[in-house]
This record gives structure tokens, sequence and C-alpha cells, in this order.
């Protein structure tokens, strides 16, 4: 199976994409961590993106396009995936699609883990993870996520491929909503061993 997930910061969308690979049997790719790595091995993309992670902008789309093009691809050959924190634009989706479909990695289902805006906040300035998560950039990432990320959920939900899931429930509950609700996608969508 080969799924996004797609959510605020402080949505929990790390914890319960770690929850639904395990579930599944899918790679967690998350841009995020993989982009974080480089940064803390100061490698060349590393001191490249520095700025633009610590002020919570985005990453120019070919850096990330890039990076993770070569986990989508192997991730696929071996069982699916489950990206976290990609695509984050319309423009990175639909330029990720044309990339995909021609290697036949195309994502399957777009999960939205929804969660209120108040709850964001106080989750993300209780996480307290450098300067990411410093009170001003807390407020421009989710200006970021509210401009440019959410209508990711119109482009996915014009093709009928989205799965809302209520994410400000207890963690555990949210972990089993989301295994429930793919399964019946999974199910409805015949994703099985052939296709996945
Ligand atoms: P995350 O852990 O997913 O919230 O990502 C942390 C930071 O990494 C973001 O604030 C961006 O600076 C960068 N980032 C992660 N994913 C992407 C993406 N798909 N496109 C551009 N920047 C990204």
């Amino acid at each position: 199976m080969r799924l996004l997930l797609i959510g605020a910061p402080g949505a929990g969308k790390g914890t319960q994409a770690v929850r639904i690979a395990e579930h599944f049997g899918l790679k967690h790719l998350s841009s995020g961590d993989l982009l974080r790595a480089h940064v803390r091995n100061e490698t060349a993309i590393g001191r490249s993106i520095k700025s633009f992670v610590d002020a919570g902008d985005l990453v120019p789309d070919a850096i990330v396009m890039d990076m993770l093009r070569k986990p989508v691809v192997q991730a696929s050959a071996e069982g699916g995936y489950i990206l976290d924190g990609f695509p984050r634009t319309v423009d990175q989706a639909h330029s990720a699609y044309l990339v995909a479909r021609e290697l036949q990695v195309q994502v399957q289902i777009a999960v939205h883990l929804k969660v209120g805006q108040d709850e964001l906040i106080r989750r993300l300035t209780a996480r307290g993870r450098g300067a990411e998560d410093g009170p001003e950039i807390v407020k421009h990432r989710l200006e970021v996520y509210a401009s440019k990320t959410v209508p990711l959920l119109g482009y996915y939900l014009e093709r009928e491929r989205l799965v809302s899931i209520d994410g400000s429930q207890s963690p555990d509950k949210v972990g089993d909503d989301l295994i429930e609700a793919l399964t019946e996608a999974r199910d409805r969508l015949h994703l099985d061993a052939a296709n996945a």
C-alpha cells in the first residue's frame, strides 16, 4: 500500500505514521526527519536548507523531491510506504504524481489528521524541539500549513482518495481509527499484494 499523511505541525503525523507502518508492513518516510538528519550531519543539503527549516519555511521543492525519489521507489518494491510530511503543496503533489506515475509508485490513499488550532499550539509549544518550536516559529509554521498545505486536501478530495480522521483524540484512539479506516479503504480499492 502507498499512503501519505497530511496534518498540521503537531497533529501527530510522526507517531501515527510509525503505527500505520508497523501495522501494514510499510516503510515510514518522513521528509521532516530526513531533512533534519541532513542538518544534523551537516551535509551539503543540510547546509543549504538549515535556514528554511529553522525559520519554519518550506525547503525548495527540487531538494525534497530529489531526496525522496530513491527511498520511495525502493519502499514501493518492498511492500509500500507511508509518506509523512510530503507533499506539502499542490505543486509538490502534482509534480510528484507525474514522476511517480511513470515509475508506477504513485500514492493510493491520502490521510488527513485533523486537529484544531488551539490544541496544535498547546502540543507544539510543549514539544520544544529547538529553534523550530519557538512561539513565533510555531505560529509561522501553522500559517504556512494553512496557506500552502490545506489546499492539498481539496486536491485529494477531488481524486476521491482522502480519508479524514479526528486527530485530537488520544494517540491510541487515533491509531485505531486510522487502521480501521485504512483497512476499509484498502479493501474497497482492492489494494492487495498484487498492486501494493
Ligand atoms: P515536519 O517535521 O514535517 O514538520 O517538517 C519540518 C520542516 O522540514 C518543515 O518546517 C520544512 O522546513 C521542512 N519540510 C518537511 N517536509 C517538507 C516538504 N515536503 N517540502 C518542503 N519543506 C519540507
